[in-house]
C-alpha cells in the first residue's frame, strides 16, 4: 500500500508552486485578513524544501527502538532519548537554552502513591460513620506530597466550583472555605451561548485539574469531585485506573495544594446527599443558577492519607537559534514535542516495552527536522527560535508545565508555541487540525498558509471533550503564550475520509498507549514532513511579523497574557 512515489511528486509540485509563485501568498492575504505580509523569502523556502520524510523516519525508528525502552520518565530509556535529541540539536549548530549553558532543564518531580492504610470516612453531626472503599468508591491523592496527612473538616458544596469573572460566574460568592473540604461537580454550567462558557465546548473551568487548583487557591484542604459519566465524558473505570498506583507531580514551589484531591463515585455522592438530608439531583439543578450559593453540609470528611513519596528527575531538552534582528532576538517562537512515553513494565509478560512510535517519536522527528531546516537556512528569522522537547507529558503535562513556569525566554516575549503530538505516518494529508489557533490573532495567517499548502482546516470534532486542555501546548497557553498543536485531519490523498477515520479508530482501539505502538518500515512519513513544512512556514511568519501574536479579546487566556506582560521579569528562567 505504498503510495510514496505518487505522493512525493505531488509534494514536489506543490513546493515548486510555492517557490515560483510567491506573489500568490500576498494574494491569499488580501482576501484572508490584514496581517499576511511579508511572504517567506527565497532562502526560507529553500530551507523548508529540504524537510525530508526519510529523516523524520530515521528519528522515529531510533526513538521507538526497543533499546530506548519506551522512553519512560525517570527511566534509562528516557535519559537516552533526551541525550539523542540534544545531540541532534548540537549537530545542527543550535545554541544551548537549558540550565548552566546546557541543553537540559531539570524537571523536579515527585511520585505519590496512596497506600492501602489510607482511611476515608463521612461522619454526620450525630456521629454516624460511613467508611469508603479505595478504588471502588473513591480515589484520592495527597497533593501536598507528605507521607501522612489528616483531614477532619466540614464538607461545603460549591456547585461547579468555578470563579470566572469573564462569564460573570462565581460559585464561591466570597464564602470563606479555608480549611474546608469542597464537594463539587465536574464540567461547567451547560450552555448553547458562545459567549457563556463557549457553549458546548469545554473551557478550562470544566476540567478537574482546574477544580483542584481553584479549591487550593481558596485555602480548602480537600476536594471531592462528584463523578457522573456524562459530565466527566468518561466512566468511573477511567477515573479508577488513572487514579491508582503512582501519580507524578511537580515538586512543590510554594503553590497551595490539597491534602485530599479526590473523586467520589456517583453512588457515594447520592448517599452523602441523603446523609445530609438533601437530594443530589436538586443540588445539581441548583448549581446551574448564577445565584447559587455554597452550602455547608452537616457532614465532615475524616481522612487519614498515607502516601509513598519518591523523587523523580527528568529533563526538558532545549536549544535556540538566535534571531537575526538585534532588537527582536529577545523574543521567540517556540516549537514543542514531548519525547517521553510510558516506558517499560518489567513485571509484564510478553512485549512489555511501550515504544511510542506514533506517540510521540513522530512529533520529536518533526521537531528535529524543523530545527534542522532552520539551521540550514541561509537567512535567519528576526526573532529567536526555541526548540523544546519536553518530558513527562504522559504524567500529566508536567514537563511542559515546568517549562511554562520557567521558560528560557519570558512568556510575554514568546510570540507563539507550535506543538506536535502523535502525527500518524499515513501518507499525504489534505487536511490540517490547528484547534485553538482560531482563538489567536495569528489565525488569518494560519488560514492563508493552509490555503497555500492546499490543506483544509478541519475543526475540532468534539470541542466538548476539551482536547485542547490535554496536550502540551495548553501548559504554554495557561501562562499566556498563544499556543496550539498542528496535526493531520482524517482525509488523505487517495483515500476518503472514512478510511482516515477507520485508521484513527484502529490506532486508538489497538495501539494507543499499548506496546504495539511500534515502528514499521512500511510507515509513510509524507504527512509528517508536510506538517513539518507547514509548521516551519507558520513559525517563520510569526518570527518575522511586526507584532507579537495575542489571544483574541475576552479569550480565557487573555488575562494570563496581560499578566505576563506586566511582570515579565518574574517569568525569567532560573
Ligand atoms: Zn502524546
Amino acid at each position: 500500500m505504498r503510495k510514496t512515489a505518487v505522493i512525493s511528486s505531488v509534494i514536489v509540485i506543490l513546493i515548486a508552486l510555492i517557490a515560483m509563485n510567491r506573489s500568490e501568498l500576498v494574494h491569499a492575504s488580501a482576501s484572508g485578513g490584514p496581517s499576511f505580509a511579508p511572504p517567506l523569502p527565497g532562502p526560507a523556502i529553500a530551507a523548508m524544501q529540504k524537510i525530508d520524510p526519510e529523516r523524520i523516519r530515521a528519528h522515529v525508528r531510533f526513538l521507538s527502538h526497543d533499546l530506548l525502552e519506551g522512553r519512560g520518565t525517570g527511566q534509562r530509556g528516557g535519559y537516552i532519548a533526551a541525550e539523542y535529541i540534544a545531540t541532534q540539536l548540537v549537530l545542527d549548530g543550535l545554541q544551548p537554552a537549558g540550565e548552566n549553558g546546557s541543553y537540559m532543564q531539570k524537571v523536579p518531580m515527585v511520585g505519590v502513591t496512596t497506600l492501602p492504610q489510607t482511611t476515608f470516612s463521612l461522619v454526620t453531626a450525630g456521629g454516624t460513620v460511613r467508611d469508603l472503599k479505595q478504588g471502588s468508591e473513591y480515589a484520592a491523592y495527597d497533593e501536598t506530597q507528605q507521607p501522612e496527612a489528616d483531614v477532619d473538616s466540614d464538607i461545603v458544596y460549591v456547585g461547579y466550583g468555578i470563579e470566572a469573572p469573564e462569564y460573570s460566574w462565581n460559585d464561591y460568592k466570597g464564602a470563606d472555605v479555608k480549611g474546608k473540604v469542597l464537594l463539587m461537580l465536574v464540567n461547567e454550567p451547560p450552555s448553547d451561548d458562545l459567549s457563556f462558557f463557549k457553549a458546548r465546548a469545554l473551557t478550562y473551568y470544566g476540567r478537574w485539574t482546574y477544580k483542584f487548583e481553584e479549591a487550593a487557591r481558596k485555602g480548602a484542604v480537600g476536594a471531592l469531585l462528584i463523578h457522573k459519566t456524562d459530565m466527566a465524558s468518561y466512566p468511573w473505570e477511567v477515573v479508577r485506573n488513572s487514579n491508582s498506583g503512582e501519580k507524578a507531580y511537580l515538586r512543590l514551589e510554594g503553590t497551595p495544594k490539597l491534602k485530599v484531591a479526590s473523586w467520589i463515585h456517583l453512588d457515594v455522592s447520592k448517599a452523602l446527599a441523603s446523609m445530609a438530608g438533601m437530594d443530589l439531583d436538586k443540588m445539581m439543578a441548583d448549581a446551574r443558577s448564577r445565584d447559587f450559593r455554597p452550602v455547608t453540609l452537616p457532614i465532615k470528611l475524616k481522612a487519614h492519607m498515607v502516601s509513598k513519596i519518591r523523587t523523580i528527575e527528568s529533563n526538558n531538552v532545549m536549544a535556540v537559534l538566535p534571531g537575526s534582528d538585534p532588537k527582536l532576538r529577545s523574543e521567540a517562537v517556540m516549537y514543542t514535542a514531548h519525547y517521553d512515553h510510558l516506558g517499560i513494565r518489567p513485571d509484564m509478560l510478553g512485549d512489555n516495552i511501550y515504544n511510542g512510535a506514533n506517540d510521540n517519536a513522530t512529533g520529536c522527528g518533526i521537531l528535529l527536522e524543523i530545527a534542522h531546516s532552520y539551521s540550514l537556512s541561509a537567512q535567519k528569522p528576526k526573532r529567536s527560535i526555541l526548540f523544546v522537547s519536553v518530558t513527562a507529558e504522559e504524567q500529566g503535562l508536567l514537563g511542559s508545565e515546568y517549562l511554562g513556569q520557567h521558560p528560557p525566554v519570558p512568556a510575554a516575549r514568546v510570540t507563539l508555541d507550535l506543538n506536535y503530538d502523535d502525527v500518524p505516518p499515513l501518507g499525504a494529508p489534505e487536511e490540517v487540525e490547528v484547534s485553538g489557533a482560531e482563538r489567536t490573532t495569528f489565525y488569518p495567517t494560519v488560514q492563508a498558509m493552509a490555503n497555500e499548502f492546499r490543506l483544509i482546516i478541519r475543526p475540532d470534532a468534539r470541542p466538548e471533550a476539551g482536547h485542547y486542555y490535554r496536550s502540551d501546548h495548553f501548559s504554554l497557553a495557561r501562562v499566556g503564550i498563544p499556543a496550539f498543536s498542528i496535526n493531520e485531519g482524517v482525509k488523505y490523498k487517495g483515500h476518503d475520509a472514512a478510511w482516515g477515520i477507520q485508521q484513527a479508530d484502529e490506532y486508538t482501539g489497538k495501539h494507543y498507549h499499548q506496546p504495539s505502538d511500534e515502528y514499521h518500515p512500511d510507515m509513510d512519513f509524507t504527512g509528517d514532513a508536510a506538517m513539518a513544512r507547514f509548521g516551519f512556514a507558520l513559525g517563520w511568519e510569526a518570527a518575522n511579523a511586526p507584532r507579537l501574536v495575542q489571544w483574541q479579546k475576552a479569550d480565557e487566556f487573555e488575562a494570563a497574557r496581560l499578566k505576563s506582560e506586566q511582570y515579565p521579569a518574574s517569568r525569567e528562567g532560573h
